[in-house]
């Protein structure tokens, strides 16, 4: 078997022996003679696997009985709409944070719903760093204080929660979440699409202060109303079942490497040594200001981008896939999730160092 190493940005690398499991499993599911997939989302056998999930998923980021824990469709697209309709009730605005691509696609759908106060932006300095907390500038009739504590496209990384007050603080985490420990209290809602960090694209998780489950404005749709979910085991309609049970198995993979305290050592880990090679070296640059660098998705340029073809070629030919940046941006990405292991990324600094070497 030749498993290449994959630094996709979503969807993304998944760990092998979850695939395995999956594989094994997929045809005969535990001796009942169908596939899980071919299961009603009622069965028996389906929820026990959809409740283990949520236990795990739960175990891992040690959330309390206070927030409902939701599995959704639409994507981290899907719950840019979903929270200004869940959240806004009465109010007639929200604070959002702009830090890049993603924020200002979640402000973008806001503004469909309400008025949307920017809080801070650092758009001016090209999103190189993300804003301090005296940036904040909060207003008291806001609903609630969304920001993307991980920007996927710019590589920057809130090393902070936002002190908000007693507004909800709204986190779009569909590029950080599980990457290491998180205190969940601190938020009213988090959400994240799977494919980044929890499992396969198709599903979408959101975390919901239960609170805030009363603040719908009615014309809410059905499929998108937190409340409906949280009051019918995210089972109103059919949800994506096949999602659902494979991000299981990398919540149960998740525990069996220790938990997210483990998984955030390996992935400081990681980050260091890519940051090392290119702060190391005149060939390669990242701009981002330091106190404010992504531990997963990590975008770099080479000092000549006409090399940036043949960069990826060679990459490639060494097992070392989807290292392009995002077309918005150019240059390279690495993206280092969890299902990346730090061996990829010693490969990939090994033929970074090598590849400088012959092209300098
Ligand atoms: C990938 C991503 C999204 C979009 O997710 P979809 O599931 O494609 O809608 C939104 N926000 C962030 C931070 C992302 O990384």
């Amino acid at each position: 078997m030749a498993r290449v190493f994959n630094f996709c940005a979503g969807p993304a690398a998944l760990p092998t022996e979850v695939l395995q499991q999956a594989q094994a499993e997929l045809v005969d599911w535990r001796g009942k003679g169908l596939s899980i997939m071919e299961m009603s989302h009622r069965s028996d056998e389906f929820v026990a696997v959809a409740e283990e999930a949520e236990k795990d998923f739960r175990d891992l980021l040690s959330i309390s009985d206070d927030y409902a824990v939701l599995f959704l469709q639409g994507g981290a697209t899907g719950q840019f709409s979903a929270v200004p309709l869940n959240l806004l009730g009465n109010a007639a605005s929200a604070d959002y944070i702009n830090t890049g691509i993603w924020s200002k696609k979640a402000i973008a759908e806001a503004k469909r719903y309400t008025s949307v106060n920017v809080a801070a932006s650092t758009e001016s300095e090209n999103f190189m760093r993300v804003p301090t907390q005296a940036e904040l500038r909060l207003t008291g009739d806001a609903a609630y204080v969304h920001y993307t504590p991980n920007e996927t496209i710019g590589g920057l990384e809130f090393q902070w929660i936002p002190e908000v007050g007693d507004k909800p603080l709204v986190a779009d985490m569909s590029s950080s979440i599980l990457s290491r420990p998180l205190d969940v209290s601190r938020f009213g809602v988090i959400y994240a699409g799977a494919q980044k960090n929890i499992g396969p694209a198709g599903i979408c998780i959101a975390i919901v202060r239960k609170d805030l489950l009363d603040r719908e404005r009615p014309e809410t749709p059905v499929s998108m109303s937190y409340k409906v979910a949280a009051s019918n085991g995210s089972m109103y309609n059919t949800p994506p079942t096949y999602a659902w049970y494979l991000s299981g198995l990398v919540f149960k993979w998740l525990k069996a490497q220790g938990g997210l305290e483990a998984m955030g050592e390996v992935n400081k880990r990681k980050a260091a040594q890519l940051y090392a090679a290119i702060d190391g070296s005149d060939f390669y640059n990242n701009p981002i200001a330091l106190d404010s660098r992504s531990l997963m998705n990590i975008p770099f340029t080479l000092a000549d981008d006409r090399l940036n073809d043949r960069f990826l070629a060679e990459a490639e030919e060494a097992g070392l896939l989807n290292l392009q940046g995002h077309r918005s941006v150019g240059g390279m990405r690495a993206s280092i999730y969890n299902a990346v292991p730090e061996s990829a990324v010693k490969a990939l600094t090994s033929f970074m160092a090598e590849f400088e070497k012959r092209h300098a």
